[in-house]
């Protein structure tokens, strides 16, 4: 089996087993992150520039250590100090950077969009770091390589996300992820923070988070997007915790062994309760980090098999 893209910038597309492919090479990672050596020497002589436009922390940390424990060479731009600061535009910022002979770059925009865009213009592999409330594959593969391992599968378990759905880049690739490897996915929200027709996506829509989360085997929960938001999308945060805000009493609804997740960063009191977040024995929110490394890393690994390997100028 073979990934047949030159970039990664989106899940919907992907096949299962190019889905497999990826979650299997990161299963092979896991192991490797956990040993005192880290280090191989696979992407030796590799370039990758890191090129954030939003803020980051698992994220961007994960792609660098990534990177770093494949042998490559890694620069992440910090935008505060390039050259966007004096009007540069994304494509010249792209095309400076391809200058430069990059093997591959992950971007991250808060423009939906914007990183195709960029991989039309450049001559590396582009990753997809999340593109403003558009897509974020990795974050997908991540979250489907923890719920496989936990679960044994992915096809034909229950799952709800559950909250800020409309602005949520995590949610459009965790419902193309999961559909297309066979799950049931519920999106469970006030009607302001979904996508009209969102139901085309092929999931199930409640409104309601005890009837959403009636039976499910994993419930994903995602923060209140305000950075992406203009004007008011739910009345009071005390009322949206109330409704919507995972407690104990709403997990009830699920099943015994329901798996809690979360993509972070984390608004506790908000999405959810601080005790249900901290509950080692059902969250895996600290499991999915964990995980981020591995996948990122496959990802990295997979996409410079496709490079080409002469020395021929890519300019
Ligand atoms: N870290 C995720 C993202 O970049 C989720 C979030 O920010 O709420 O989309």
């Amino acid at each position: 089996m073979q990934y047949r893209h030159r970039h990664l910038l989106g899940i919907e597309g992907l096949t299962p087993p190019e889905i497999i492919l990826l979650l299997d090479q990161s299963e092979r990672f896991v192991e490797q992150n956990r040993r005192a050596d880290k280090k191989q020497a696979l992407l030796n002589g590799r370039t990758i520039i890191i090129l954030f436009f939003e803020s980051s922390t698992r994220t961007r940390t994960s792609f660098e250590l990534a990177g770093k424990r494949l042998g490559a060479d890694v620069i992440t731009m910090s935008i505060a100090t390039s050259s966007v600061r004096k009007g540069e535009t994304l494509i010249d910022t792209a095309m400076t950077l391809n200058a430069m002979h990059p093997d591959v770059l992950v971007v991250r925009h808060p423009a939906s969009g914007a990183v195709k865009l960029l991989s039309e213009k450049v001559n590396c592999a582009v990753i997809n770091g999340g593109d403003g409330s558009h897509e974020h594959p990795t974050q997908a593969l991540l979250d489907a390589l923890t719920i496989r391992r936990r679960m044994g599968r992915l096809s034909g378990l229950k799952v709800a996300i559950c909250g800020d759905i409309l602005h949520s880049r995590v949610a459009r690739s965790n419902i193309h992820l999961l559909t297309t490897m066979g799950a049931q996915v519920r999106v469970v929200a006030p009607r302001t923070l979904l996508p009209s027709a969102v139901e085309r996506l092929g999931v199930e829509v409640y409104h309601d988070m005890a009837q959403g989360l009636a039976g499910c085997d994993i419930v994903m929960m995602l923060r209140l997007q305000t950075e992406r938001m203009q004007g008011n999308f739910v009345p009071s945060i005390r009322e949206y915790f109330h409704f919507f805000g995972l407690t104990y009493e709403k997990l009830a609804e699920a099943s015994d062994e329901a798996l809690i997740m979360h993509p972070g960063p984390m608004n506790r009191g908000v999405e959810i309760d601080s005790v249900v977040a901290d509950d080692y024995g059902r969250s895996v929110i600290r499991e999915q980090v964990e995980m981020g490394v591995a996948v990122r890393m496959a990802c990295l690994e997979i996409l410079t098999r496709n490079l080409p390997r002469s020395d021929t100028p890519n300019l």
